[in-house]
């Protein structure tokens, strides 16, 4: 694409608090229509915004990974007609279906930023409106050879261009809803957007975009606490249609020392299944090398998440194991770098 071509930008509307109004009975989803008719500023840019609406629209607490496929195969068919996409979709899971996305999109050349917002759009103190439209601004800026400046899976929101995969929802009423703790923000908005062209990763030359629906969910997330029962931890560890367990850790990595605890794990992995270790914490990374307890771990065939969230580690356990029947190619693809999900 030449850089004095125009953008062509499609809106994709899943749902979210973005475009709801109240009914009553709570807040829920208007069309699409109302949403342009609220942020007239639209106008004002000068290419092409075509728009999409998903039915139905939801809450996205409601999201399945269905409706990733949906989206997947969307983009896939309209890619050579958009310059880039905008998702609006539901804060409260919008760091899961991005870090999905950002799986299944493979080889992406286009920008694909997820937006929402706390307040409805046609509120008056909305934080929808800058978001959408400087998420528009996002999805169709390019650099000086005419290269989408963030060919990535990622969501703005307040300001903070932050790669999906790396994104988590940390403040359930505030306009600073998303973090990005162990990764730099893409790019940040003030008078203009400053992009972090350091940390953007660029599609290979080589391959073609291409995308991946085949998604495996046979995981469950276990959480350690204080006073967690040997029967909660079989349950999980052991039960039946469960191909992996995230093992959400203390700290570095760390879980119960007491050998009831490091029994299970040993059973669960020897059975075949996939246990990852994220840490509980916002920040920082799981080290299996550091303490006894998380050396246990290890020993006993746990693969380290790094510095991977939950959400990340979700989505890149569904696609991997959706990819491969093979468990242990499983275990290796998790603890390498795939979409900029992991430090290392
Ligand atoms: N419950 C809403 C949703 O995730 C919240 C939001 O959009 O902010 O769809």
């Amino acid at each position: 694409m030449k850089k004095t071509e125009k953008s062509a930008i499609l809106l994709i509307y899943t749902g979210g608090t973005i475009g709801m109004k109240e009914s009553g009975h709570g807040l829920v989803p208007f069309d699409f229509s109302q949403i342009l008719d609220e942020v007239p500023e639209l106008q004002k840019f000068t290419f092409k915004i075509d728009s999409h609406t998903f039915d139905p629209l939801i809450d996205s607490s409601d999201v399945e990974p269905g409706m990733w496929k949906d989206l997947a195969r969307l983009i896939k068919e309209k890619y050579e007609d958009y310059d880039g996409f905008v998702v609006l979709h539901g804060t409260d899971t919008m760091a899961y279906s991005a870090s999905a996305l950002s799986f299944m999109l493979d080889n992406l050349g286009k920008p694909v930023i997820f937006t929402g917002s706390q307040l409805p759009v046609g509120s008056l103190r909305t934080d929808g409106k800058e978001n959408l439209v400087s998420a528009i601004e996002v999805a169709s800026a390019r650099d000086a050879r005419g290269r989408a400046m963030v060919p990535e899976v990622a969501i703005y929101f307040n300001s903070q261009l932050i790669r999906g995969n790396r994104a988590t929802k940390v403040n359930a009423t505030s306009f600073d809803a998303f973090r990005s703790p162990n990764c730099p923000p893409l790019a940040e908005a003030g008078i203009n957007i400053r992009y972090n062209k350091a940390v953007i990763r660029y599609p290979s030359q080589e391959a073609p975009f291409a995308i991946h629906t085949a998604l495996d969910t046979r995981v469950a997330i276990l959480k350690v606490h204080p006073g967690i029962t040997e029967q909660v931890a079989r349950n999980v560890l052991l039960g039946d249609g469960i191909r992996a367990v995230i093992i959400e850790t203390y700290g570095s990595g760390n879980a119960i020392s007491k050998p009831w605890f490091t029994d299970i794990i040993r059973e669960s992995a020897a059975g075949g299944k996939i246990l990852l270790n994220i840490t509980q914490c916002l920040a920082g990374d799981v080290n299996m090398n550091l303490y006894a307890t998380g050396k246990a771990l290890k020993e006993a065939g746990v693969v380290s998440g790094g510095d991977l969230t939950t959400e990340g580690g979700l989505a890149k356990l569904f696609y991997l194991m959706g990819e491969y029947a093979d468990n242990e190619k499983v275990k290796q693809l998790l603890e390498r770098n795939l979409k900029g999900e992991i430090s290392k």
